[in-house]
């Protein structure tokens, strides 16, 4: 397994003018006495940093929020399109049996065209698209690539790492992609701990 999620951490990278993460310690385990005191933390955390997917709710007024999507909507046959450079986008890998593709752009603040996009939407058994940059729009946008996904009900996955590991292991072929976010009640957003491996 190749693991392709960020490690939220204090100072991480973020997204411009975003609030760090941080973890607020509240207690450390020790004795008072005889009696055990537990450790435990508060995270504060945008739930759009690091690792994680963007649910329909996020961009499009009524889309829907995490509740709508099965486990199994998470877990996909998957390619890497290469698009370091900005090289042209290369579909010719997405099968009827790919359910998500990863865009490898070698760039936190890297994104998807409109035409791209809207080439991608029109793959048929696409649920999930996911990307090492922080985001898929370009900055100024308005959302737009976001919302022609969204409204497919094809969910984002923003700031994965590792994929030059997943491109040197799998290249053009197909691989698992596990990407099931935290289990958070109505949300638009959700950190997951996302990982490739072999297709089956
Ligand atoms: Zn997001």
């Amino acid at each position: 397994m190749i693991n392709i999620s960020r490690l939220l951490k204090e100072n991480g990278i973020v997204y411009p003018g975003d609030p760090s993460f941080k973890i607020v310690e509240q207690q450390i385990a020790g004795y008072e006495g005889t009696k055990l005191r537990s450790a435990y933390q508060i995270f504060l955390t945008k739930n759009h940093h690091g690792t994680h997917i963007d649910f329909p709710a996020h961009k499009i007024p009524s889309g829907k929020t995490s509740d709508f999507f099965p486990l199994d909507y998470f877990i996909n046959m998957a390619v890497l399109l290469d698009k370091r450079d900005n090289k042209p986008l290369n579909y010719s890998t997405v099968t009827e049996k790919v359910g998500a593709v990863i865009i490898y752009t070698g760039d936190n603040m890297g994104y998807l065209t409109k035409e791209e996009t809207n080439n991608l939407k029109n793959f048929k058994t696409l649920r999930m698209v996911g990307t090492d940059s922080l985001t898929i729009d370009k900055r100024g946008a308005n959302g737009a690539s976001h919302r022609i996904l969204l409204e497919k009900d094809i969910l984002i996955l923003e700031g994965l790492c590792n994929l030059e590991k997943v491109l040197e292991t799998y290249g053009t072929g197909q691989f698992m992609l596990y990407a099931a976010p935290v289990a958070i009640q109505n949300t638009d957003g959700a950190p997951v701990r996302a990982f490739v491996g072999e297709a089956k």
